[in-house]
């Protein structure tokens, strides 16, 4: 499998450049240049397969021959190696539980594939590989994680000061070994900037061998697709295909459901469902994109003004806004209407959806009150207990830690603080030591 660049300037490259470089020369994102069909035999008889199997199915032909099919075999056992259950809320919304995983949130799975293969790629080399990402609450928890002890890779992570949960910075910060967490003076957009302007810097890139673990990087995004199968192989309703409604920021997680549909797994619609950060809703709604400033919301690990995955998404429907509008609706759900529905969904059928499951299942049951004969699976992206500050003055109830899952330590906090100009970015990471 070769990847293209979004924009369209960078040569095409394989699996393997494609993770190392993470963003493409031309700063477009790599985009798969063909999509593989499953066997119909595969999603006929999916309930037969274990998540492994299921897992290594759908990544195979991605990798190609960039990685022996034993060893992704065990990539992909260790990466999926926690339960994905799909629960009944009510007779036509079921949530997909993706916060088994060692931090809580559904980012655990990308960061787990794509930490074990950059590792295999890079082990040959004398030089660490220095990881770069920003993140808006969970993906530098679950980076963290899995990257932490990996040998040959440096993680820098980025997050916005203030604007992630005290549980997700303790997550983020705590750990040390070769993970240093920046506290940025500024927004998400602001942490991503610095990272995308790193990648093109080529004197920085002359010193130090970069990449990046955010959701542009082919390798965090592709694993998403697992989800979706996993939800199906669940489903119990074979001849009513269900409806997703995914909780959106940064869309990579969207953008890896819809490429599994193109791939053969029967979904019936998409939701994008987004907080008060609309510029993709206001696309599907008009069909003109217009990045915006970040707002900042209780569901923060939603708050991206200018989503990266946008040009996968318009790759995915070869730009065409009449094809977007068939098979993904948006809405644009408010704190106070996802604080009710929290409230609400507690009350009636006790269940507790966190603000980003919040704002999913909201979307979806504005759009089942259009399309009554539908049944949908919300994204249920992370564990209520990382948004405590928010759930339990709402509830008034504390949220257990789940069983096996112990709080993150609250001494120790390691953290560098940055302002948001590049040049004093650039100084950090000059610094002897990372990524050598
Ligand atoms: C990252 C995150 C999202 C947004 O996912 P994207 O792939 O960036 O759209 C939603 N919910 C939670 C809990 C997250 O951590």
């Amino acid at each position: 499998m070769l990847y293209y660049s979004t924009s369209k300037q960078s040569p095409t490259v394989n699996f393997r450049d494609a993770t190392i470089a993470g963003l493409a020369p031309d700063k477009g994102l790599y985009f798969p240049s063909e999509v593989p069909k499953y066997e119909p035999a595969f999603i006929k008889n999916i309930r037969k397969y274990s998540n492994e199997e299921i897992a290594f199915t759908v990544i195979r032909p991605f990798v190609g021959d960039c990685i022996p099919g034993n060893l992704l075999r065990d990539i992909v056992s260790e990466t999926v190696n926690f339960p994905f259950p799909l629960h009944t809320i009510k007779e036509n919304i079921y949530s997909l539980e993706l916060f088994h995983g060692p931090t809580l949130a559904f980012k655990d799975v990308g960061a787990r594939f794509m930490s074990r293969c950059l590792s295999f790629f890079n082990r040959e080399k004398k030089e660490k590989v220095l990881v770069l990402v920003a993140t808006s609450g969970d993906t530098g928890g679950a980076v963290a994680n899995g990257f932490f002890n990996v040998p040959g890779i440096d993680v820098v992570i980025l997050y916005p000061s203030g604007k992630v949960s005290d549980f997700q910075e303790m997550q983020l910060t705590t750990l040390g070994g070769n993970v240093t967490a920046c506290k940025v003076d500024g927004t998400f957009d602001d942490c991503q900037a610095l990272v995308k302007q790193a990648f093109a810097d080529d004197g920085l890139k002359s010193h130090v061998s970069l990449s990046s673990a955010n959701s542009i990087n082919v390798a965090r995004w592709l694993p998403q697709q697992f989800y979706y199968l996993f939800a199906y192989q669940q489903w119990q309703h074979e001849d009513v295909p269900p409806v997703f409604s995914v909780p959106s920021g940064n869309f990579g997680n969207l953008c890896a459901g819809l490429l599994a549909y193109a791939c053969g797994l029967p979904v019936d619609h998409f939701i994008a469902a987004c907080n008060a950060n609309d510029a993709v809703y206001d696309y599907i709604q008009s069909g003109i994109f217009g990045a915006k400033p970040t707002i900042a919301t209780i569901s923060n690990a939603m708050d991206v003004g200018n989503p990266s995955n946008f040009a996968r998404l318009l790759a995915l429907f070869n730009e065409d806004h009449v094809s977007v509008r068939k098979v993904l609706s948006a809405y644009s759900i408010s704190d106070e209407e996802t604080k009710a529905t929290l409230l609400r969904v507690f009350r009636d059928r006790n269940y507790l959806l966190d603000p980003h499951g919040a704002v999913a299942f909201r979307s979806l049951e504005l759009f089942l009150e259009e399309h009554p004969a539908k049944k949908g699976i919300l994204l249920e992206t992370a564990h209520p207990v990382k948004f405590q500050n928010v759930v339990q003055p709402l509830i008034n109830e504390a949220v257990e830690i789940p069983a096996g899952h112990n709080s993150p330590v609250t001494s120790g906090k390691l953290t560098q603080k940055l302002s948001s100009r590049y040049s004093d970015f650039k100084e950090f990471l000059l610094q002897p030591g990372f990524g050598k």
